[in-house]
């Protein structure tokens, strides 16, 4: 038996989800077995949880689309008992049974192996939202923006995809303005390296086709009139990096920067990525974070807090990111 949060939507009961002890027996097809030590709780395991958006495709699924732990059983020649690893998306704690319990069952291709740099705790502390935060990095640099070009501007920052971003480019050299709707949040942005914190509703509400031009590259998770704004405030030939939905899924936008400024917009995607890309963000986390700043930016929790904190983030009152031990 195992210890698994448990979402459920039938007409008997409506959507809810709950801690559940279950039979290993239940765990779906797949050609690895882990034993999860650690998960964590994003975006999109909130809105899971709580069924405040559709990201469950099917039902009963256990959500979590990060999980650490080692393996238990394997069918497969890449991975053997005892290993330590890794999982991040595809489709995991969506359409296949997740990471929020302790034991889950998933293909082998789905894994990495956890970057020896890191505890199993400190991989979920960066979990989807810092690798996030990495792609969104190696999309700014591969397109050739660097610290020289100018301020790079990150939406949500005090959020985990944010937090991650804006510890990672000022460790890289870039000057980071912060954008958070927090104002408590500014010294814990400044600790993370921000050189500036602007508010929230700078960005919020609807502005012009082009305003000054600022920015020489981009963070955006809140995606609505703040890309939109972001988009319009881009220095000539910057790179937007767009990420999230925290405040839309609407991009009420014009083409103006993008035909007047050359400025370039990158959509970023975690679940999907390719593996070498996976690896390639792995491996520049662990050469490029600066692991003593996870613990400002993590806080741990058991299962069974889960279900009181997921709504609480979809209100933004979480701060960084929520690491879960599966054995509290
Ligand atoms: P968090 O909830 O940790 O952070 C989101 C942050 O956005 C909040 O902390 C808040 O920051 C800000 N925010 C929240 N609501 C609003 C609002 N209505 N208007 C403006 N800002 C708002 O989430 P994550 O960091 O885990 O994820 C952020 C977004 O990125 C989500 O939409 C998520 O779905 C998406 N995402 C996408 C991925 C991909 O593969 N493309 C992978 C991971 C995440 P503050 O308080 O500082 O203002």
């Amino acid at each position: 038996m195992f210890k698994a949060v448990l979402v459920e939507n039938d007409p008997a009961g409506g959507y809810r989800a709950g801690l559940r002890c279950l039979d290993e027996a239940r765990l779906p097809d797949g050609e690895v077995t882990v034993r999860v030590s650690h998960s964590t709780l994003n975006y999109k395991d909130a809105l899971a949880i709580t069924g405040k958006g559709p990201v469950l495709r099917t039902f009963p699924m256990v959500p979590g689309i990060d999980l650490a732990g080692t393996v238990e059983h394997s069918m497969h020649a890449d991975y053997a008992v005892g290993d330590a690893v890794l999982l991040n998306g595809w489709g995991v704690g969506e359409r296949h049974w997740g990471g929020l319990a302790q034991k889950a069952r998933v293909q082998a291709e789905w894994l990495l192996p956890l970057p020896p740099q890191f505890s199993p705790q400190q991989a979920m502390a960066i979990g989807t939202a810092g690798f996030t935060a990495m792609l969104c990095v190696l999309a700014l640099e591969r397109a050739g923006v660097e610290p020289a070009d100018g301020e790079i501007v990150v939406t949500g920052a005090a959020g985990g995809v944010g937090s991650l971003a804006t510890t990672i480019l000022s460790r890289l050299g870039f000057s980071v303005v912060a954008v958070s709707g927090r104002p408590e949040a500014t010294e814990y942005l400044q600790s993370l390296g921000a050189a500036q914190v602007l508010e929230r509703a700078t960005l919020a509400t609807p502005g012009k086709p082009l305003g000054k031009a600022r920015w020489a590259g981009a963070v955006d998770v809140v995606g609505s009139h703040t890309l939109a704004n972001v988009c319009a405030s881009m220095q000539y030939g910057g790179v937007v990096t767009a990420c999230g939905l925290a405040g839309g899924m609407d991009f009420p936008a014009t083409v103006a920067p993008f035909i007047l400024r050359g400025v370039t917009l990158v959509g970023i995607d975690s679940v999907m990525c390719p593996r070498a890309r996976r690896l390639e963000a792995w491996r520049r986390l662990a050469s490029d974070l600066d692991l003593s700043q996870l613990a400002a930016i993590s806080t741990e929790v058991g299962l069974t807090d889960l279900l009181e904190l997921a709504p609480r983030l979809l209100n933004g009152q979480v701060r960084g990111r929520v690491v879960v031990d599966l054995n509290r």
